[in-house]
């Protein structure tokens, strides 16, 4: 699966800068994953070091209670340097990395899509832009994204970009339910007809 996706791969890239760069329904940052059932679960394959096991647990555990639509479950990755460092797409699941990158974001998620839906995905926690007390709001942020949220303007939001409550509200809550409110009826590596493309989008460090 893993090579038959990497021979459909385009190396189209789109740098998302606000929302609105990008149509979608609702509050939906413009893919989501696909199933046949409502609760399903989404993988998150953790190659992270032990700073980051706390809040990126907590984060996921929030998501999961909270949404009702999905359960993150965890499997444990590679935690050496260059495969943190590396963080490779991980076919129908997240793979969550932590590492040094010289950038100014302090998490980025990406994922390749078709249409509307999530074949791939990877989200890297950039140690040098985050400090130890913005974790768990950086794991909540990116999580988010990787099952849809775009971001908001709400203080109460963790997907409100810049310093926020680092917790979901009752808003992104209601946002997942119009997300997921479908089904698909096929599996999240499934490829439909439309062009493959990776999409990426970042949370800034508060300077
Ligand atoms: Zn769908
Ligand atoms: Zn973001």
């Amino acid at each position: 699966m893993k090579r038959l996706l990497a021979i459909s791969l385009t190396a189209a890239s789109i740098l998302i800068f606000a929302p609105q760069a990008m149509a979608a329904p609702c509050c939906s940052i413009g893919w989501h994953w696909r199933r046949t059932a409502n609760p399903f679960n989404v993988t998150l394959v953790l190659s992270i070091t032990t700073a980051w096991q706390t809040p990126l647990n907590a984060a996921a555990n929030e998501w999961s209670t909270r949404s009702g639509k999905f359960d993150f479950v965890t499997t444990p990755g590679s935690t050496t340097r260059s495969a943190r460092q590396n963080c490779a797409m991980t076919s129908g699941a997240v793979h969550v990395c932590n590492g040094h990158w010289n950038a100014a974001w302090a998490g980025l998620t990406e994922a390749r899509v078709s249409g509307h839906h999530i074949l791939a995905m990877r989200i890297r926690l950039n140690d040098a832009q985050t400090p130890a007390r913005y974790r768990r709001l950086v794991s909540c942020h990116e999580l988010g994204h990787s099952v849809g949220l775009a971001h908001n303007t709400r203080p109460s939001s963790c997907m409100r970009p810049g310093i926020s409550r680092p917790h979901p509200d009752a808003t992104d809550i209601a946002e997942l339910n119009v997300i997921y409110r479908h089904l698909d009826g096929m599996s999240p590596t499934t490829a439909d007809n439309s062009a493959v493309r990776t999409i990426r989008i970042a949370w800034y460090a508060p300077q």
